[in-house]
């Protein structure tokens, strides 16, 4: 019963636990949420850190995004269900305030329509183009404008002096794949402003060739 709600709310609180511990996200940062099977959310609650969640802590969203049961959801629901909107196959979203994401999301000078400079192969891979998105306030509903104006072309985007938003068609894969933009943001800020060795196009083209990457945009 992979889509039973019991499983995924295990399997969110295990996950969110583990970012928290790893340091991807600290205080009451960060959320999550995941689509069931019967179309109703799972979503991490306002204010509470995601380090210590169990399943009653979680929020319970109708298909419509109507709170039914647990406590409020987070403030960036939003940002959320812009994706579950306009990509049919989101089954879970990801969004943290992880450390060298959000640093490269003030370097002035990233190209909005892919943030991720093409350095190593493996964030091309799992995340396509990763677009920028403005700066907004925190819970401001305009986020969730901003990604339904982007179409569902972009599985992942980065907020401005905010940090990373992730989606997939599964939690595990939605957590791997923010692993990966975590790791990538890394290695772009420690080179920052060094003479770098980038993928040449025809090596970008071939990863999107091979891996079958969402890269038209
Ligand atoms: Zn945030």
């Amino acid at each position: 019963m992979s889509d039973s709600k019991s499983h995924i709310a295990h399997a969110l609180c295990a996950q969110s636990a583990s970012l928290f511990q790893r340091g991807l996200t600290g205080g009451s940062s960060g959320n999550i949420s995941a689509r069931l099977g019967d179309g109703r959310f799972l979503v991490t609650p306002t204010g509470m850190s995601l380090g210590a969640l169990a399943p009653d802590d979680l929020s319970v969203l109708a298909a419509d995004g109507t709170h039914i049961d647990g406590p409020a959801p987070t403030k960036e629901w939003p940002l959320h269900d812009a994706f579950y909107a306009t990509r049919v196959q989101t089954g879970a979203v990801v969004h943290l305030h992880s450390t060298y994401a959000t640093a490269l999301s003030v370097l002035a000078d990233v190209d909005a329509g892919n943030v991720l400079t093409p350095i190593t192969p493996y964030a091309i891979m799992r995340l396509g183009k990763v677009a920028l998105l403005p700066f907004f306030l925190p819970g401001d509903a305009a986020m969730g404008d901003a990604v339904r104006a982007l179409a569902g072309k972009h599985a992942a985007v980065l907020l401005a002096n905010h940090g990373p938003v992730v989606s997939s068609p599964t939690l595990a894969a939605a957590v791997d794949a923010m692993e990966e933009f975590e790791e990538a943001a890394k290695l772009l800020v420690l080179t920052n402003g060094m003479k770098r060795r980038l993928l040449t196009g025809a090596q970008v083209v071939a990863l999107v060739a091979r891996y079958n990457v969402e890269w038209d945009t």
